[in-house]
């Protein structure tokens, strides 16, 4: 697969334009909280890495953040070694690849984490958040109303990544025959969208 390179710079402009609803909830949360559980750190960090984020623009990133909570010895200490970790720098070297929509879906996330698939876990897991913070999230990146109701639709009938690519339609003003089953492709097709 072909991704587009992003440096640190450009991470904010194209989490807004190019962002799928899972990364961009991720994203917003870290700079809300300047902090992310385990299972966010993971499916974030390595969707960015999928994206082109070179691992000392990774490192800078996550360790802004995260500072400004646990204090930037703290992060250095316990949280920079998962990062090199998923860049393959670390332990067994494995080059660690971002998650599919499936794992994302088939993820079980609990209270307190972000990880998942909002268009599963916002409504579904008790607890954890309601259908009026989907809607409200998907008004949020630009899905008018009339697809809004399409989008709740497939929701309901638990077709996820159905709804995902009715977002990415009814953003981006294009249809999108291929639908969406990975969150790196729906950022490289966006990309290649507003590049074009
Ligand atoms: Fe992310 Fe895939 Fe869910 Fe879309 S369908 S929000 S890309 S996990």
């Amino acid at each position: 697969k072909e991704f587009a390179e992003v440096s640190i710079k450009d991470i904010d402009q194209v989490a807004k334009s190019s962002f799928p609803l899972c990364m961009r909830h991720l994203f917003e949360k870290l700079i809300e909280d300047h902090h992310l559980k385990h299972g966010g750190r993971m499916q974030l960090g390595l969707f960015l890495k999928g994206v082109g984020l070179k691992l000392d623009d990774a490192l800078a990133f996550w360790k802004a953040e995260f500072s400004q909570k646990v204090g930037a010895e703290r992060f250095d200490k316990e949280y920079a070694y998962s990062i090199r970790h998923n860049y393959g720098r670390e332990g067994k070297r494995t080059d660690y690849t971002p998650y599919s929509c499936q794992k994302i879906i088939s993820s079980t996330p609990g209270v307190g984490d972000h990880h998942g698939c909002p268009y599963r876990h916002f409504s579904c897991v008790s607890g954890y958040d309601s259908e009026e913070n989907l809607r409200a999230a998907l008004s949020r990146m630009g899905v008018n109303s009339g697809a809004m109701e399409n989008v709740m639709d497939k929701v309901r009938n638990r077709h996820y990544q159905l709804a995902c690519t009715l977002t990415f339609e009814s953003i981006h003003g294009s249809s999108f025959d291929a639908g969406i089953n990975h969150p790196n492709q729906y950022f490289s097709d966006s990309q290649k969208f507003f590049k074009s």
